[in-house]
């Protein structure tokens, strides 16, 4: 299957999971994750009319920002956890920070946006499952990163994302996708309007819970080379 083809199979997948979560039509943002795979492929799927896309490590974004100028309307999603001395490549490159999970990492950025025609619109990543491993905020440290992030002229905070614990059966990350929706209700719905959440196996269950954006890698390009 060509990744246009895949492309649009989960076009369909979503749009009937808008269409199952009472949810109208389009209210869903696709960002096709495009991490280790070559930039022959995001030109495929930028072809079959995609333009959002998804990378997680930042030397490999600054690669293909480069060789894609010539494709000015393509946006790039930074999904992948930042280290304070990548933040200038996420200030430059990104068109949307879906990580941030530390008052320092807002402070850098905060510095290296600057000169940026448009604030950058970034998420709080939080590790709902609050597992060891995973990069992500506490949900009691998301009240002190709106209060850094609302600080910061550079920044616009436009939501909460998270990526749950694994789980064979896809309904099994339900819980966790709801509980983000809670922690956004929490701190209220106009401050944090985006909710990132759902990828390849379980976008379903993340549309019924809200997500305004899932982020899907292997259902369209196919298994990753690995890193
Ligand atoms: C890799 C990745 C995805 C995509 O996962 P797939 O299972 O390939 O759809 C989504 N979100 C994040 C944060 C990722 O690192």
């Amino acid at each position: 299957m060509t990744v246009a083809s895949k492309l649009e199979a989960i076009r369909d997948r979503l749009r009937r999971a808008e269409r199952a979560a009472g949810r109208p039509e389009g209210s869903v943002a696709l960002i096709a994750v495009s991490k280790m795979q070559p930039v022959e492929a995001l030109r495929e799927a930028y072809a079959a009319g995609q333009r959002d896309f998804g990378e997680n490590y930042l030397q490999e974004l600054e690669e293909k920002a480069e060789a894609l100028r010539d494709l000015p309307d393509l946006r790039f999603h930074v999904i992948g956890h930042v280290q304070s001395n990548k933040a200038r490549i996420a200030a430059r490159h990104a068109a949307m920070l879906h990580t941030i999970d530390s008052v320092s990492l807002v402070a850098e950025l905060g510095k290296r946006v600057a000169g940026r025609p448009e604030p950058l619109p970034v998420l709080i990543e939080v590790n709902v499952g609050g597992e060891a491993q995973k990069h992500g905020c506490s949900s009691a440290q998301i009240g002190p990163l709106i209060e850094a992030i609302e600080a910061q002229p550079g920044l616009r905070l436009r939501g909460l994302m998270t990526v749950p614990p694994h789980t064979d059966d896809p309904t099994g990350a339900r819980p966790f996708f709801r509980r983000l929706r809670e922690l956004r209700e929490l701190h209220g719905i106009d401050r944090l309007p985006e909710l990132s959440m759902g990828m390849s196996h379980d976008l379903e269950a993340a549309v019924i819970e809200g997500a305004t954006m899932v982020r899907v890698g292997t259902a369209i390009f196919g298994e990753r080379p690995p890193r």
